[in-house]
């Protein structure tokens, strides 16, 4: 008889992260809008993008897709690691100019950062201890969960601490960070990494690190990958994608990093390399040739004006909806270097209260922080990689209420 994963039945109980957004989130939503037709809604709970991809980068697009209709210049099956030249230009345009050297060989090319940092956990045994933020994204428990590892740990990220947490008090063996962080809009200095860096050195512990959100940092005192952190690359994975900066969110690509320098226990130089790239193959057969040739585009020179344009306009987003919720009176964290805000309630108020605060008044509905952990609660999570137009609706109505 076919029994059903363990690991997945336990990821079906009434209370996670998906099951809460269908079932409460959405409802409440919705019933708002049956009851007050006329209101409009204005959704910051999701981090998708909205802004389109650039021009250079769809017309390189469009000739890739062109290329495939024709026998002549038709391409199938390519590297599942990735193809070169995309590789070259992830090591050379994006590492590079921040002083990083590493080779295609420790590149790994994947369908976004999502599938990476599902992929990496493979590498490592189910009896490890793992560190997580607290809040933290979900998909890191949840693939920790779902190949049945249930030795976790969580790092309290809280106001007090800047939302970057200490360094476990213990041994732990996966440490996972992301910065600039979703959901609290945090940032980590050098310092604070290098801490985390010297610490798993020192443990022979690794680090994954996700980087996703590294084009919104505009402060040139941040680190936008581990790697500039002297000594990272024997410690630490790196995933990185184009969802947030080119429009990529529906394209679907992104890379991870599994440097050669790296290892752990009982493994040398190049080892961890090896079993990812085997791993790799036998998960993924590579990313969509079409996605892999915008991709290039967008590491082109050409295309760093427009890509940074879309950058720039999220984080006005973020400044003018910022601008709102203070007037309003709330306290902001992220939103600079950042494109989520993280919104403290009053004294006293719970996540679900600041939530149902500002569907109620204003029509913006964000995402509960308690819903990404306990250390979220009292939180509220606003995404704005919306529209412009949004932001600017919302933040007004928010100011109405401070002039009142
Ligand atoms: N990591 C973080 C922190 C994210 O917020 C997201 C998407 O929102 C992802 C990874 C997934 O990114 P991708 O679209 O590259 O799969």
């Amino acid at each position: 008889m076919t029994t059903t994963n363990p690991n997945l039945n336990q990821l079906f109980t009434s209370d996670t992260f998906a099951d809460m957004i269908k079932n409460k989130l959405i409802k409440t939503v919705e019933n708002y809008q049956v009851s007050n037709p006329q209101k409009e809604i204005y959704m910051m709970a999701w981090g998708d993008t909205t802004y389109p991809i650039p021009s250079k980068v769809v017309e390189a697009l469009v000739d890739a897709a062109t290329k495939l209709g024709h026998q002549s210049t038709y391409t199938g099956y390519g590297e599942f690691d990735g193809n070169i030249k995309l590789r070259e230009a992830i090591c050379h345009n994006y590492y590079k100019p921040r002083g990083i050297n590493l080779k295609p060989e420790e590149i790994f090319v994947s369908d976004g950062a999502q599938s990476g940092t599902f992929g990496i956990q493979e590498l490592f045994g189910l009896d490890n201890v793992i560190a997580l933020q607290d809040p933290i994204y979900p998909p890191y428990l949840e693939a920790n969960l779902l190949a049945g590892r249930n030795n976790i740990i969580y790092l309290e990220c809280n106001d007090k601490n800047n939302f970057v947490p200490d360094i476990p008090q213990s041994k732990v063996d996966v440490i996972y960070l992301c910065f600039p962080n979703n959901p609290t809009g945090g940032v980590a200095t050098k310092e604070q990494l290098k801490a985390f860096v010297d610490y798993a050195r020192s443990y022979k512990s690794v680090i994954i690190f996700d980087a996703v959100y590294s084009a919104f940092i505009t402060d040139p005192n941040i680190p936008k990958s581990i790697y500039e952190i002297e000594g990272a690359t024997e410690c630490a994975i790196e995933v990185g994608s184009f969802s947030k900066t080119a429009g990529f969110s529906g394209l679907r690509l992104g890379w991870s990093v599994v440097p050669v320098d790296l290892t752990i226990k009982r493994t040398v130089a190049g080892e961890l390399t090896e079993m990812f790239r085997i791993s790799q193959s036998i998960r993924f057969w590579g990313a969509s040739n079409l996605a892999q040739q915008g991709g290039i585009a967008v590491l082109s020179e050409e295309c760093q004006q427009e890509c940074q344009e879309i950058v720039n306009y999220y984080l006005e987003n973020a400044r003018i909806l910022k601008e709102g919720l203070e007037a309003f009176g709330l306290t902001c964290f992220g939103g600079t270097n950042n494109p989520y805000i993280w919104v403290k309630g009053a004294e006293g108020m719970s996540s679900w209260d600041v939530f149902n605060q500002l569907l109620f008044k204003a029509g913006i509905v964000g995402v509960p922080g308690s819903l990404f952990g306990s250390s979220g609660e009292g939180f509220l999570r606003l995404s704005t990689l919306g529209r412009r137009e949004d932001m600017e609706k919302a933040s007004c109505i928010l100011m109405g209420f401070a002039a009142r």
